[in-house]
């Protein structure tokens, strides 16, 4: 009997039964989530953070021709004597943009500048610190020089026809740069998605109007106003819907005929008033995931038409928790990005962290280099999910695993920056 009262799941467990891992949401996540398929050409600079629609082939070599890494004096090696110093004659400048048009023969160099075409008859350029002038205005050359010195070769960058960025790349500064070096001016990427976002509950007003007893202001928009500024998305503000059947319905239509992604937050919790889920069951399909995180364990995952609906938990960290790692990997699917996930970084654990397994817990933390490079982590005070200063004051999520059930101080623990946009 007592066997059987072990294997029963109770609620006293840490460990819910019925709940799903992180990484089982993230894959239906994108099992669900489809690409947007229209795309546009855009003005290189215009297409920062944008996603390439097709890989980028290079037209030609980049550098197209040899030229000089340095400032120096362009030779053949076969003109330098094997030991000693060989004196040439100089019979001329290669400046950048403006090659010298000679040939140089035995016994003469070019001066060249940085960037220059190397001269025909050249092969090696020699720095200029390691040359001298003699009295007559010789150059003079040690031995000890090799073919190809300080020269950039042609197509060393990029050789023509290699694949320079590839289809779903997240553009980059240094990818405008590559974009410009090839003399491409536009490039076609998806078009953005439309995100729409509303809060829900009737205890929230919006910041500038006066707050009642038993009100609060609705920090959430901001919040999350925030986080979807930072990545490539066209935002439609909602506002606050009250918790009645009909707004909600009313909204659910209304941005599901505008918005690729429609977030909610509240009202998603087992057993309050929740007019979330029956409207959108009228509307289009719900799911109910409750997933073994804290904080952030109920989402709503549904479709309206071609739109996804992902209802957010009501708690401020919750809802940035889930965003960082549910709203922001749909979005990346969304987009037609390639899926990468956050990086993680190991750091030691000033303090001790009281933890269950059976679940992933994102703690907020404040990480900082130690002398040796290593990062080392405390956590930001207080951790309840509706604490948000929690959040504010922190740089990273000190991510505690399924399996982990508690840190000592010293221990190693994983990190993930606070650039889930990037
Ligand atoms: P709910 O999921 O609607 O039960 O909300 C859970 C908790 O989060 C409650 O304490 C709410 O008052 C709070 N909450 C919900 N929405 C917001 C919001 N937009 N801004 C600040 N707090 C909120
Ligand atoms: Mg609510």
């Amino acid at each position: 009997m007592s066997d059987k009262i072990t294997a029963d799941p109770s609620c006293a467990d840490p460990f819910d039964p019925s709940s799903i891992s992180l990484a089982e949401a993230l894959e239906r996540i994108e099992q669900r989530v489809l690409p947007v398929h229209a795309c546009e050409r855009l003005p290189i600079r215009e297409c920062l953070n944008r996603v390439n629609n097709e890989a980028v082939n290079s037209p030609h070599n980049v550098p197209s021709l040899p030229n000089s890494a340095m400032d120096g004096f362009a030779v053949a090696i076969d003109s330098l004597a094997a030991g000693g110093v060989t004196e040439l004659e100089e019979i001329g400048t290669a400046y950048a943009g403006t090659p010298f048009n000679g040939n140089c023969e035995r016994g003469q160099c070019v001066r060249i500048m940085t960037g220059a075409l190397v001269p025909a008859g050249t092969d090696a350029v020699i720095m200029q610190e390691q040359a001298e002038i003699s009295e007559h205005g010789k150059i003079r050359i040690e031995a000890d020089h090799r073919v190809g010195e300080n020269i950039r070769q042609a197509g060393e960058d990029v050789r023509q026809g290699e694949t320079v960025i590839e289809a779903g790349a997240r553009l980059s500064p240094a990818d405008l740069g590559v974009l410009a070096s090839l003399g491409l001016g536009q490039l076609q990427v998806k078009r953005k998605p439309v995100v729409a976002f509303f809060s829900t509950g009737d205890e929230l007003v919006s910041v500038g109007e006066p707050l009642e007893p038993g009100k609060i202001y609705d920090s959430n928009r901001y919040s999350l106003h925030g986080m979807l500024s930072r990545l490539a998305v066209d935002i439609i503000d909602l506002g606050v819907v009250r918790d009645d059947p009909d707004s909600m319905r009313e909204v659910l239509s209304k941005a599901s005929s505008q918005a690729d992604l429609i977030i909610s937050t509240g009202g998603v919790s087992v057993g309050e008033a929740d007019y979330v889920k029956p409207a959108l069951a009228e509307l289009g399909t719900t799911e109910f995931w409750k997933i073994a995180i804290k904080p952030g364990r109920p989402l709503t995952f549904g479709q309206i038409g071609a739109s996804i609906f992902m209802g957010l938990p009501g708690n401020p960290v919750a809802v940035m928790v889930t965003f960082s790692q549910f709203v922001a990997p749909a979005i990346e699917a969304l987009s037609g990005a390639q899926a990468h996930r956050p990086a993680l970084f190991r750091a030691r654990a000033l303090e001790a962290m009281r933890k269950k397994p059976g679940r992933t817990e994102f703690q907020r933390g404040i990480a900082t280099l130690e002398q040796n490079n290593q990062w080392q982590v405390g956590k930001t005070g207080k951790q309840g999910s509706g604490i948000l200063t929690s959040m504010s004051r922190a740089n990273c999520f000190i991510v505690l695993p399924d399996e982990n059930a508690g840190v000592e101080a010293g221990d190693e623990v994983s990190i993930q920056f606070f650039d889930w946009s990037n």
